[in-house]
Protein backbone atom coordinates (compact mmCIF):
# COMPACT_ATOMS: atom_id res chain seq x y z
CA UNK A 1 0.00 0.00 0.00
CA UNK A 2 1.67 3.47 -1.32
CA UNK A 3 0.28 6.37 1.70
CA UNK A 4 0.03 10.43 0.39
CA UNK A 5 -0.86 12.68 2.30
CA UNK A 6 -3.33 14.01 -0.53
CA UNK A 7 -4.49 12.23 -3.17
CA UNK A 8 -6.21 13.68 -6.36
CA UNK A 9 -8.42 12.10 -8.26
CA UNK A 10 -8.64 13.17 -12.54
CA UNK A 11 -5.49 15.25 -14.24
CA UNK A 12 -7.78 17.88 -16.02
CA UNK A 13 -7.94 21.77 -14.60
CA UNK A 14 -9.35 21.05 -11.70
CA UNK A 15 -6.88 17.99 -10.55
CA UNK A 16 -3.44 19.86 -11.87
CA UNK A 17 -4.40 22.31 -9.27
CA UNK A 18 -5.58 20.82 -6.49
CA UNK A 19 -2.48 18.68 -6.99
CA UNK A 20 -0.01 21.70 -7.26
CA UNK A 21 -1.35 23.43 -4.40
CA UNK A 22 -1.14 20.12 -2.28
CA UNK A 23 2.58 19.92 -3.21
CA UNK A 24 3.07 23.73 -2.95
CA UNK A 25 1.28 23.12 1.04
CA UNK A 26 4.41 20.86 1.33
CA UNK A 27 2.24 17.71 1.50
CA UNK A 28 2.78 14.12 -0.49
CA UNK A 29 1.35 14.05 -3.31
CA UNK A 30 -0.41 11.76 -6.06
CA UNK A 31 -2.42 12.07 -9.18
CA UNK A 32 -4.34 8.83 -10.70
CA UNK A 33 -5.52 10.28 -14.20
CA UNK A 34 -6.46 7.57 -16.86
CA UNK A 35 -6.07 9.09 -20.01
CA UNK A 36 -4.60 12.49 -21.11
CA UNK A 37 -3.06 15.15 -18.69
CA UNK A 38 -5.15 17.85 -19.58
CA UNK A 39 -8.66 16.79 -19.34
CA UNK A 40 -10.93 18.16 -21.35
CA UNK A 41 -9.96 22.09 -21.78
CA UNK A 42 -6.83 20.42 -23.26
CA UNK A 43 -7.72 17.33 -25.01
CA UNK A 44 -11.74 17.89 -26.14
CA UNK A 45 -12.88 21.19 -24.71
CA UNK A 46 -11.47 24.70 -24.69
CA UNK A 47 -7.82 24.62 -26.50
CA UNK A 48 -8.62 22.54 -29.48
CA UNK A 49 -11.70 24.10 -29.96
CA UNK A 50 -9.61 27.80 -29.98
CA UNK A 51 -7.08 26.27 -32.36
CA UNK A 52 -9.78 25.96 -34.98
CA UNK A 53 -11.08 29.30 -34.03
CA UNK A 54 -7.82 30.91 -34.67
CA UNK A 55 -7.56 29.54 -38.11
CA UNK A 56 -10.89 30.45 -38.69
CA UNK A 57 -10.63 33.98 -37.63
CA UNK A 58 -7.61 34.20 -39.90
CA UNK A 59 -9.49 32.86 -42.89
CA UNK A 60 -12.20 35.49 -42.29
CA UNK A 61 -8.76 38.23 -42.15
CA UNK A 62 -7.59 37.00 -45.37
CA UNK A 63 -10.56 36.97 -47.55
CA UNK A 64 -11.23 40.66 -46.07
CA UNK A 65 -7.66 41.83 -46.75
CA UNK A 66 -8.73 43.92 -49.82
CA UNK A 67 -10.23 46.42 -47.73
CA UNK A 68 -6.89 47.07 -46.36
CA UNK A 69 -5.66 47.30 -49.99
CA UNK A 70 -3.97 43.76 -49.56
CA UNK A 71 -4.14 41.31 -52.59
CA UNK A 72 -4.16 37.78 -51.73
CA UNK A 73 -4.19 35.15 -54.72
CA UNK A 74 -7.04 32.48 -53.58
CA UNK A 75 -7.65 31.64 -49.83
CA UNK A 76 -8.66 28.09 -48.93
CA UNK A 77 -8.80 26.22 -45.76
CA UNK A 78 -6.64 23.20 -45.68
CA UNK A 79 -8.80 21.55 -42.60
CA UNK A 80 -6.18 18.33 -41.91
CA UNK A 81 -3.29 20.68 -41.64
CA UNK A 82 -5.17 22.98 -39.38
CA UNK A 83 -5.83 19.48 -37.34
CA UNK A 84 -1.88 18.50 -37.73
CA UNK A 85 -0.57 21.99 -35.94
CA UNK A 86 -3.70 21.59 -33.42
CA UNK A 87 -2.26 18.01 -32.49
CA UNK A 88 0.96 18.79 -32.51
CA UNK A 89 0.44 21.51 -30.11
CA UNK A 90 -1.83 19.67 -27.50
CA UNK A 91 0.55 16.53 -27.48
CA UNK A 92 3.52 19.56 -26.67
CA UNK A 93 1.19 20.78 -24.00
CA UNK A 94 0.14 17.17 -22.49
CA UNK A 95 4.27 16.39 -22.13
CA UNK A 96 4.99 19.99 -20.14
CA UNK A 97 1.81 18.69 -18.17
CA UNK A 98 4.09 15.68 -17.07
CA UNK A 99 7.31 17.71 -16.73
CA UNK A 100 5.35 19.70 -14.73
CA UNK A 101 4.16 17.43 -12.39
CA UNK A 102 7.61 16.02 -11.85
CA UNK A 103 9.14 19.30 -10.97
CA UNK A 104 7.27 19.96 -8.15
CA UNK A 105 7.50 16.33 -6.80
CA UNK A 106 3.90 14.65 -7.43
CA UNK A 107 3.76 11.15 -8.14
CA UNK A 108 1.55 10.67 -11.52
CA UNK A 109 -0.06 7.06 -11.60
CA UNK A 110 -1.09 6.07 -15.19
CA UNK A 111 -4.53 3.94 -14.78
CA UNK A 112 -8.53 4.44 -13.64
CA UNK A 113 -9.15 4.77 -10.01
CA UNK A 114 -11.77 2.13 -8.16
CA UNK A 115 -12.15 3.02 -4.52
CA UNK A 116 -12.20 -0.07 -2.48
CA UNK A 117 -12.77 1.70 1.05
CA UNK A 118 -13.06 5.63 1.73
CA UNK A 119 -9.32 6.20 2.12
CA UNK A 120 -8.21 3.83 -0.58
CA UNK A 121 -7.84 3.43 -4.24
CA UNK A 122 -6.95 0.70 -6.91
CA UNK A 123 -4.92 1.60 -9.96
CA UNK A 124 -4.08 -1.16 -11.77
CA UNK A 125 -2.05 -3.50 -9.20
CA UNK A 126 -1.29 -0.26 -7.00
CA UNK A 127 -2.82 0.36 -3.91
CA UNK A 128 -2.99 4.13 -2.91
CA UNK A 129 -3.92 5.25 0.35
CA UNK A 130 -4.42 8.84 1.69
CA UNK A 131 -6.17 11.19 4.48
CA UNK A 132 -7.56 13.56 2.34
CA UNK A 133 -8.58 13.02 -1.17
CA UNK A 134 -9.95 15.41 -3.80
CA UNK A 135 -12.04 14.09 -7.20
CA UNK A 136 -11.79 15.73 -10.15
CA UNK A 137 -12.84 13.59 -12.33
CA UNK A 138 -15.19 15.94 -14.42
CA UNK A 139 -17.86 14.70 -16.58
CA UNK A 140 -18.58 12.29 -19.36
CA UNK A 141 -21.20 13.12 -22.20
CA UNK A 142 -24.33 10.97 -22.05
CA UNK A 143 -27.26 9.96 -24.68
CA UNK A 144 -29.96 11.99 -25.98
CA UNK A 145 -32.46 9.11 -25.64
CA UNK A 146 -33.99 9.78 -29.03
CA UNK A 147 -34.16 7.28 -31.86
CA UNK A 148 -30.77 7.47 -34.07
CA UNK A 149 -28.40 9.03 -31.19
CA UNK A 150 -25.88 7.16 -32.60
CA UNK A 151 -25.51 8.70 -35.68
CA UNK A 152 -25.25 12.32 -33.73
CA UNK A 153 -21.49 13.27 -32.46
CA UNK A 154 -20.78 14.94 -29.83
CA UNK A 155 -19.81 18.47 -29.98
CA UNK A 156 -16.09 17.32 -28.83
CA UNK A 157 -15.59 14.95 -31.92
CA UNK A 158 -16.14 17.87 -33.83
CA UNK A 159 -12.95 19.73 -33.54
CA UNK A 160 -11.43 16.26 -33.99
CA UNK A 161 -13.28 15.37 -37.25
CA UNK A 162 -11.15 14.01 -40.21
CA UNK A 163 -13.03 15.70 -43.15
CA UNK A 164 -14.37 19.33 -42.78
CA UNK A 165 -18.05 19.06 -43.03
CA UNK A 166 -19.76 21.08 -45.63
CA UNK A 167 -22.93 21.50 -43.37
CA UNK A 168 -23.62 20.91 -39.44
CA UNK A 169 -26.58 20.91 -37.57
CA UNK A 170 -25.50 21.23 -34.26
CA UNK A 171 -27.97 20.76 -31.13
CA UNK A 172 -27.36 22.57 -28.27
CA UNK A 173 -28.39 25.70 -25.77
CA UNK A 174 -25.39 27.52 -23.78
CA UNK A 175 -22.08 28.88 -24.65
CA UNK A 176 -19.79 25.49 -25.91
CA UNK A 177 -22.90 25.52 -29.03
CA UNK A 178 -22.67 28.58 -29.89
CA UNK A 179 -19.05 29.14 -30.17
CA UNK A 180 -18.83 25.75 -31.97
CA UNK A 181 -21.28 27.17 -34.16
CA UNK A 182 -19.60 30.25 -35.14
CA UNK A 183 -16.28 28.54 -35.65
CA UNK A 184 -17.77 26.61 -38.10
CA UNK A 185 -19.78 28.72 -40.02
CA UNK A 186 -16.41 31.34 -39.84
CA UNK A 187 -15.03 28.24 -41.22
CA UNK A 188 -16.97 28.34 -44.17
CA UNK A 189 -19.48 25.19 -43.08
CA UNK A 190 -23.37 25.72 -43.22
CA UNK A 191 -24.43 25.97 -40.17
CA UNK A 192 -28.00 24.90 -38.48
CA UNK A 193 -27.83 25.60 -34.72
CA UNK A 194 -31.23 23.69 -32.66
CA UNK A 195 -31.57 24.89 -29.58
CA UNK A 196 -34.34 23.30 -27.28
CA UNK A 197 -35.62 26.14 -25.26
CA UNK A 198 -36.73 29.71 -26.39
CA UNK A 199 -32.95 31.28 -26.60
CA UNK A 200 -28.96 30.04 -27.33
CA UNK A 201 -27.78 31.32 -23.65
CA UNK A 202 -30.87 31.56 -21.38
CA UNK A 203 -29.05 32.13 -18.48
CA UNK A 204 -27.14 35.19 -19.15
CA UNK A 205 -28.22 38.88 -19.32
CA UNK A 206 -31.46 39.08 -21.93
CA UNK A 207 -30.40 42.06 -24.09
CA UNK A 208 -26.49 40.40 -24.25
CA UNK A 209 -28.01 36.98 -25.15
CA UNK A 210 -30.07 38.63 -27.73
CA UNK A 211 -27.60 40.76 -29.20
CA UNK A 212 -25.25 37.77 -29.50
CA UNK A 213 -28.21 35.50 -30.73
CA UNK A 214 -28.79 38.60 -33.84
CA UNK A 215 -25.06 38.88 -34.42
CA UNK A 216 -25.09 35.10 -34.83
CA UNK A 217 -27.76 35.05 -37.41
CA UNK A 218 -26.04 38.15 -39.08
CA UNK A 219 -22.87 35.69 -39.59
CA UNK A 220 -24.99 33.25 -41.48
CA UNK A 221 -26.00 30.42 -38.47
CA UNK A 222 -29.74 29.59 -39.17
CA UNK A 223 -30.20 29.62 -35.44
CA UNK A 224 -33.52 27.55 -34.35
CA UNK A 225 -35.19 28.18 -31.42
CA UNK A 226 -38.11 26.03 -29.39
CA UNK A 227 -36.47 23.28 -31.43
CA UNK A 228 -36.51 19.66 -29.79
CA UNK A 229 -34.38 16.88 -31.39
CA UNK A 230 -37.05 13.60 -31.92
CA UNK A 231 -34.70 11.50 -33.70
CA UNK A 232 -31.97 11.06 -36.74
CA UNK A 233 -31.59 9.04 -39.95
CA UNK A 234 -28.67 8.39 -41.91
CA UNK A 235 -29.64 9.54 -45.92
CA UNK A 236 -26.89 8.20 -48.36
CA UNK A 237 -23.59 9.87 -46.98
CA UNK A 238 -25.90 12.41 -45.04
CA UNK A 239 -27.70 12.78 -41.91
CA UNK A 240 -31.18 13.74 -40.89
CA UNK A 241 -32.14 16.15 -37.65
CA UNK A 242 -35.88 15.57 -37.42
CA UNK A 243 -36.92 18.41 -34.82
CA UNK A 244 -40.15 19.61 -33.26
CA UNK A 245 -40.97 23.11 -33.97
CA UNK A 246 -43.67 25.57 -32.77
CA UNK A 247 -44.83 24.96 -36.38
CA UNK A 248 -44.86 21.33 -36.69
CA UNK A 249 -41.72 18.80 -37.70
CA UNK A 250 -38.80 19.90 -40.01
CA UNK A 251 -36.52 17.13 -41.42
CA UNK A 252 -32.73 19.04 -41.05
CA UNK A 253 -30.35 17.56 -43.16
CA UNK A 254 -26.48 17.74 -43.09
CA UNK A 255 -22.69 16.37 -43.93
CA UNK A 256 -22.70 16.37 -39.98
CA UNK A 257 -24.77 16.13 -37.40
CA UNK A 258 -23.52 16.79 -33.30
CA UNK A 259 -24.96 17.54 -29.94
CA UNK A 260 -23.90 18.96 -26.78
CA UNK A 261 -24.69 16.18 -24.82
CA UNK A 262 -25.92 16.23 -20.97
CA UNK A 263 -22.98 15.62 -18.79
CA UNK A 264 -22.50 13.66 -15.93
CA UNK A 265 -20.07 12.12 -13.22
CA UNK A 266 -18.27 9.14 -14.00
CA UNK A 267 -19.16 7.33 -10.93
CA UNK A 268 -18.32 4.21 -12.51
CA UNK A 269 -15.84 2.28 -12.63
CA UNK A 270 -14.78 5.05 -9.72
CA UNK A 271 -16.91 3.32 -7.31
CA UNK A 272 -18.04 6.54 -5.30
CA UNK A 273 -21.01 4.76 -4.00
CA UNK A 274 -17.60 2.41 -2.23
CA UNK A 275 -16.44 5.83 -0.88
CA UNK A 276 -19.95 6.42 0.53
CA UNK A 277 -19.81 10.00 -1.69
CA UNK A 278 -23.07 10.78 -2.65
CA UNK A 279 -24.10 11.75 -6.45
CA UNK A 280 -27.02 13.85 -6.96
CA UNK A 281 -28.66 14.70 -10.65
CA UNK A 282 -25.24 13.39 -12.06
CA UNK A 283 -22.82 15.76 -10.00
CA UNK A 284 -21.14 15.32 -6.74
CA UNK A 285 -23.05 18.00 -4.14
CA UNK A 286 -20.41 20.11 -1.90
CA UNK A 287 -20.62 22.29 0.90
CA UNK A 288 -19.34 25.94 0.65
CA UNK A 289 -16.01 24.34 1.32
CA UNK A 290 -16.33 21.83 -1.84
CA UNK A 291 -16.15 19.03 0.97
CA UNK A 292 -18.32 16.20 -0.13
CA UNK A 293 -21.05 14.29 1.95
CA UNK A 294 -17.62 12.54 3.17
CA UNK A 295 -16.18 15.18 5.02
CA UNK A 296 -12.29 13.82 4.43
CA UNK A 297 -13.16 14.08 0.41
CA UNK A 298 -13.56 16.98 -1.56
CA UNK A 299 -14.48 17.49 -4.96
CA UNK A 300 -13.66 20.09 -7.53
CA UNK A 301 -14.37 21.18 -11.14
CA UNK A 302 -17.02 20.50 -13.68
CA UNK A 303 -17.96 16.97 -11.72
CA UNK A 304 -19.52 19.13 -8.46
CA UNK A 305 -21.60 21.21 -10.63
CA UNK A 306 -22.99 22.11 -14.03
CA UNK A 307 -22.27 25.84 -14.86
CA UNK A 308 -18.45 25.20 -14.77
CA UNK A 309 -15.49 26.62 -16.93
CA UNK A 310 -11.61 25.77 -16.78
CA UNK A 311 -11.03 28.98 -14.69
CA UNK A 312 -13.76 27.68 -12.32
CA UNK A 313 -12.09 24.27 -12.28
CA UNK A 314 -8.49 25.70 -11.74
CA UNK A 315 -9.78 27.98 -8.67
CA UNK A 316 -12.08 25.12 -7.26
CA UNK A 317 -9.14 22.70 -8.05
CA UNK A 318 -6.97 24.88 -5.66
CA UNK A 319 -8.99 25.70 -2.97
CA UNK A 320 -10.44 21.82 -2.61
CA UNK A 321 -6.49 21.10 -1.96
CA UNK A 322 -5.98 24.39 0.30
CA UNK A 323 -9.62 23.62 2.60
CA UNK A 324 -8.52 19.28 2.44
CA UNK A 325 -5.03 19.96 4.10
CA UNK A 326 -5.58 23.13 6.20
CA UNK A 327 -9.37 22.30 7.53
CA UNK A 328 -11.94 24.23 6.15
CA UNK A 329 -10.84 27.69 6.40
CA UNK A 330 -11.47 29.26 2.52
CA UNK A 331 -15.11 29.38 1.17
CA UNK A 332 -16.09 29.59 -2.11
CA UNK A 333 -16.91 32.39 -3.52
CA UNK A 334 -18.47 32.78 -7.44
CA UNK A 335 -19.46 36.32 -7.31
CA UNK A 336 -16.24 37.36 -9.52
CA UNK A 337 -15.85 34.53 -11.62
CA UNK A 338 -15.58 35.91 -15.55
CA UNK A 339 -17.46 34.61 -18.42
CA UNK A 340 -16.37 34.26 -21.60
CA UNK A 341 -18.22 33.15 -25.40
CA UNK A 342 -15.39 32.23 -28.18
CA UNK A 343 -17.75 33.81 -30.72
CA UNK A 344 -17.02 36.19 -33.49
CA UNK A 345 -16.50 38.97 -31.77
CA UNK A 346 -15.85 37.51 -28.46
CA UNK A 347 -18.39 38.20 -25.24
CA UNK A 348 -17.94 38.16 -21.91
CA UNK A 349 -19.16 39.07 -18.36
CA UNK A 350 -18.50 39.34 -14.81
CA UNK A 351 -21.21 39.91 -11.88
CA UNK A 352 -25.33 39.79 -12.00
CA UNK A 353 -27.53 40.55 -15.21
CA UNK A 354 -30.10 43.16 -15.36
CA UNK A 355 -32.52 40.68 -14.66
CA UNK A 356 -30.82 39.33 -11.15
CA UNK A 357 -29.54 43.09 -10.12
CA UNK A 358 -33.17 44.19 -10.40
CA UNK A 359 -34.51 41.32 -8.34
CA UNK A 360 -31.69 42.18 -5.75
CA UNK A 361 -31.27 45.57 -5.50
CA UNK A 362 -33.78 48.56 -4.88
CA UNK A 363 -32.71 50.88 -8.02
CA UNK A 364 -30.57 50.21 -10.78
CA UNK A 365 -29.03 51.69 -13.72
CA UNK A 366 -28.39 49.56 -16.51
CA UNK A 367 -26.77 51.17 -19.47
CA UNK A 368 -25.55 49.64 -22.64
CA UNK A 369 -23.92 50.87 -25.51
CA UNK A 370 -22.59 50.31 -29.52
CA UNK A 371 -18.66 49.68 -29.42
CA UNK A 372 -19.44 51.31 -33.13
CA UNK A 373 -18.28 54.59 -31.79
CA UNK A 374 -14.54 53.57 -29.94
CA UNK A 375 -11.38 54.82 -31.86
CA UNK A 376 -9.97 51.16 -31.28
CA UNK A 377 -13.19 49.67 -33.04
CA UNK A 378 -13.12 51.94 -36.14
CA UNK A 379 -9.78 51.92 -37.12
CA UNK A 380 -9.60 48.07 -36.59
CA UNK A 381 -13.11 47.91 -38.43
CA UNK A 382 -14.43 45.64 -35.52
CA UNK A 383 -17.54 47.89 -35.17
CA UNK A 384 -19.99 45.18 -33.69
CA UNK A 385 -20.84 44.80 -30.33
CA UNK A 386 -21.82 46.59 -26.84
CA UNK A 387 -20.74 47.51 -23.82
CA UNK A 388 -23.33 47.00 -20.63
CA UNK A 389 -22.82 47.91 -17.42
CA UNK A 390 -25.20 47.22 -14.23
CA UNK A 391 -24.48 49.58 -11.07
CA UNK A 392 -26.71 50.48 -7.65
CA UNK A 393 -28.28 53.36 -8.46
CA UNK A 394 -27.80 55.20 -5.18
CA UNK A 395 -23.92 54.69 -4.75
CA UNK A 396 -22.86 53.88 -8.30
CA UNK A 397 -21.31 50.28 -7.12
CA UNK A 398 -20.80 48.47 -9.88
CA UNK A 399 -22.51 45.29 -10.31
CA UNK A 400 -22.56 43.51 -13.24
CA UNK A 401 -20.45 44.34 -16.85
CA UNK A 402 -21.75 42.41 -19.97
CA UNK A 403 -19.64 43.02 -23.45
CA UNK A 404 -19.29 41.86 -26.44
CA UNK A 405 -16.55 42.79 -29.32
CA UNK A 406 -13.46 42.55 -30.21
CA UNK A 407 -11.26 42.24 -26.72
CA UNK A 408 -14.18 41.72 -24.68
CA UNK A 409 -12.25 38.01 -23.54
CA UNK A 410 -9.30 40.02 -22.24
CA UNK A 411 -10.83 42.95 -21.08
CA UNK A 412 -13.51 41.68 -18.85
CA UNK A 413 -10.92 40.76 -15.80
CA UNK A 414 -10.53 44.85 -15.15
CA UNK A 415 -13.98 45.03 -14.44
CA UNK A 416 -13.85 41.90 -12.61
CA UNK A 417 -11.02 43.47 -10.20
CA UNK A 418 -13.29 46.51 -10.06
CA UNK A 419 -16.53 44.65 -8.83
CA UNK A 420 -14.15 42.44 -6.67
CA UNK A 421 -12.79 45.94 -5.02
CA UNK A 422 -16.34 47.23 -4.63
CA UNK A 423 -15.78 50.10 -6.87
CA UNK A 424 -17.97 52.98 -7.95
CA UNK A 425 -18.33 54.43 -11.54
CA UNK A 426 -16.40 57.22 -10.39
CA UNK A 427 -14.22 55.32 -8.65
CA UNK A 428 -12.91 54.24 -11.90
CA UNK A 429 -11.66 57.28 -13.29
CA UNK A 430 -8.80 56.62 -10.97
CA UNK A 431 -7.63 54.37 -13.86
CA UNK A 432 -6.07 55.59 -17.01
CA UNK A 433 -6.25 52.83 -19.40
CA UNK A 434 -4.00 53.34 -22.55
CA UNK A 435 -5.15 54.42 -25.70
CA UNK A 436 -6.72 53.94 -28.38
CA UNK A 437 -7.76 50.17 -27.22
CA UNK A 438 -11.26 48.56 -26.36
CA UNK A 439 -10.15 48.33 -22.62
CA UNK A 440 -10.28 52.32 -22.93
CA UNK A 441 -13.83 52.78 -24.56
CA UNK A 442 -15.64 50.01 -22.06
CA UNK A 443 -13.99 52.02 -19.32
CA UNK A 444 -15.20 55.44 -20.77
CA UNK A 445 -18.67 53.99 -21.18
CA UNK A 446 -18.60 52.74 -17.81
CA UNK A 447 -17.33 55.54 -15.90
CA UNK A 448 -20.17 57.98 -17.68
CA UNK A 449 -22.54 56.26 -19.74
CA UNK A 450 -24.90 59.44 -20.11
CA UNK A 451 -21.33 61.04 -22.70
CA UNK A 452 -21.42 58.09 -24.26
CA UNK A 453 -19.05 57.79 -27.41
CA UNK A 454 -18.03 61.39 -26.73
CA UNK A 455 -15.66 60.31 -23.82
CA UNK A 456 -14.46 57.04 -25.70
CA UNK A 457 -12.44 58.79 -28.66
CA UNK A 458 -10.58 61.72 -29.44
CA UNK A 459 -12.02 62.24 -32.59
C1 LIG B 1 -16.91 21.14 -26.00
C2 LIG B 1 -16.43 21.87 -24.80
C3 LIG B 1 -15.83 23.11 -24.94
C4 LIG B 1 -15.42 23.81 -23.79
N1 LIG B 1 -14.85 25.04 -23.94
C5 LIG B 1 -14.49 25.75 -22.82
C6 LIG B 1 -13.87 27.03 -22.93
O1 LIG B 1 -13.62 27.53 -24.02
N2 LIG B 1 -13.56 27.69 -21.79
C7 LIG B 1 -13.82 27.15 -20.54
O2 LIG B 1 -13.52 27.78 -19.53
N3 LIG B 1 -14.39 25.93 -20.42
C8 LIG B 1 -14.72 25.21 -21.52
N4 LIG B 1 -15.25 23.96 -21.39
C9 LIG B 1 -15.45 23.42 -20.04
C10 LIG B 1 -14.13 22.93 -19.48
O3 LIG B 1 -13.45 22.13 -20.43
C11 LIG B 1 -14.39 22.11 -18.23
O4 LIG B 1 -15.15 22.89 -17.35
C12 LIG B 1 -13.09 21.75 -17.55
O5 LIG B 1 -12.24 21.06 -18.42
C13 LIG B 1 -13.37 20.89 -16.32
O6 LIG B 1 -12.15 20.45 -15.78
P1 LIG B 1 -12.15 19.25 -14.75
O7 LIG B 1 -10.73 19.12 -14.32
O8 LIG B 1 -13.18 19.43 -13.74
O9 LIG B 1 -12.59 17.96 -15.59
P2 LIG B 1 -11.88 17.25 -16.83
O10 LIG B 1 -11.05 18.19 -17.59
O11 LIG B 1 -12.95 16.54 -17.57
O12 LIG B 1 -10.88 16.21 -16.15
C14 LIG B 1 -11.31 15.06 -15.51
C15 LIG B 1 -10.24 13.99 -15.66
O13 LIG B 1 -10.51 12.92 -14.76
C16 LIG B 1 -10.11 11.72 -15.38
N5 LIG B 1 -10.84 10.62 -14.71
C17 LIG B 1 -12.17 10.42 -14.60
N6 LIG B 1 -12.44 9.32 -13.88
C18 LIG B 1 -11.24 8.82 -13.51
C19 LIG B 1 -10.84 7.68 -12.75
N7 LIG B 1 -11.74 6.85 -12.19
N8 LIG B 1 -9.50 7.44 -12.59
C20 LIG B 1 -8.58 8.25 -13.14
N9 LIG B 1 -8.90 9.35 -13.86
C21 LIG B 1 -10.21 9.62 -14.04
C22 LIG B 1 -10.51 11.91 -16.84
O14 LIG B 1 -9.78 11.05 -17.69
C23 LIG B 1 -10.18 13.38 -17.05
O15 LIG B 1 -8.90 13.58 -17.61
C24 LIG B 1 -15.62 23.24 -22.51
C25 LIG B 1 -16.21 21.97 -22.38
C26 LIG B 1 -16.60 21.29 -23.51
C27 LIG B 1 -17.22 19.92 -23.35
Amino acid sequence: MERYDLLVIGGGAAGLAAAREGALLGARVALVEQGFLGGTCLNRGDLPKLWLRRAALFLRAVQQAGDLGITVPEVALDWPAVLRQQHQLLQRLQAEKEAELRAAGITLVRGTATFQSPTAVKVGERLLSADRIVLAVGTVPGRLEIPGDDLILDIADLYDLHDFPSSLVLVGQGPYALETAHLFRGAGAHVTLVVPGAAPLPDEDRAFGEELLRLSRARGIRVLTHAVPIGAEALDHDRVLRVRLPAGEEPLGAHVLAAERPRQVPAEPLGLAVAGVEVRDGRIPVNGFLQTTVPHIYAAGAADGPAHGTGLALYEGRLAARNALRGNTEPVDYRYVCRVLFTDPPAAAVGLSEEAARAAFHEIEATALPVSYLGRALVDQAREGLVKVIAEARTGRLLGVWLIGESADEVITAFAAALRAGWTRDELLAVVPPYPTMSAGAWAYATAPALGHALACCG
